[in-house]
């Protein structure tokens, strides 16, 4: 998963940075509207954290220019709390949901889940196919009752997988989604790290059906059949 966030507070915004870091996501940073603005235009997000108040373009012209160019990434507004009338012009605009600063990080991290959960896993943090699971929240993978460990990086593009299961996804598909815009990632890097994810969640299961597949030429897909 990966994140955009638009805030000129360098101290928050890094903040926000280091932590969701720090739960597996990729992540971007703009300390202005105007760049924030670029980067949501052209990058691929899966979720965009959007100050309101902004040098150059503010939070609602951004939520607003968005939408009209037909970009729908959810939108999570940040908002102080004397703007709070302003939070619903946010909303208006496109937002999908606001947080109230200060705000504590785990309900940050709560909002952001809920906006990338899609309807059918609106259950459980959960991702399920055949007998692997991976569990959003607590970070445990497990094959069968065998637990998985996972670096962070292998945990983000097996949730992205997980997530597009049966599609076919290429290496430019996964850098996106996984790698934030400062990485260095080459299409060798995918590769070798659907390297180490079949090393450890089909490798090792021998007499269990193959989950990840190389579609030669495309890229790849996990799934229940070829
Ligand atoms: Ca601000």
């Amino acid at each position: 998963m990966r994140i955009l966030i638009i805030e000129d507070e360098h101290k928050i915004a890094n903040s926000i940075k280091r932590g969701l870091e720090q739960e597996s996501y990729a992540v971007d940073v703009a300390f202005d509207g105007e760049y924030g603005f670029d980067l949501a235009s052209t990058e691929d997000y899966d979720v965009i954290i959007l100050d309101l108040m902004l040098p150059k373009m503010d939070g609602v012209e951004i939520c607003r220019q968005l939408r009209k160019n037909n970009i729908h990434t959810p939108i999570l507004m940040l908002t102080a709390r004397d703007q709070l009338d302003d939070k619903i012009k946010g909303l208006n605009a496109g937002a999908d949901d606001y947080l109230v600063k200060p705000f504590a990080f785990a309900e940050l991290l709560a909002r952001i889940r809920a906006l990338t959960r899609r309807p059918k896993e609106a259950l459980g943090a959960v991702l399920t196919i055949k007998d692997l699971s991976l569990n959003t929240l607590t970070y445990q993978v497990k094959r069968g009752q065998k637990e998985i460990k996972l670096s962070r990086k292998e945990f983000a593009l097996l949730e992205y997988l997980i997530r597009n299961k049966d599609k076919i996804l290429t290496k430019d598909q996964i850098i996106n989604h996984v790698w934030n815009y400062d990485a260095d990632v080459l299409l060798n890097t995918v590769e070798v790290y659907i390297g180490y994810l079949r090393n450890k969640i089909d490798k090792p299961f021998r007499n269990k059906p193959q989950l990840i597949h190389t579609i030669r030429g495309f890229g790849y897909k996990i799934g229940e059949g070829k």
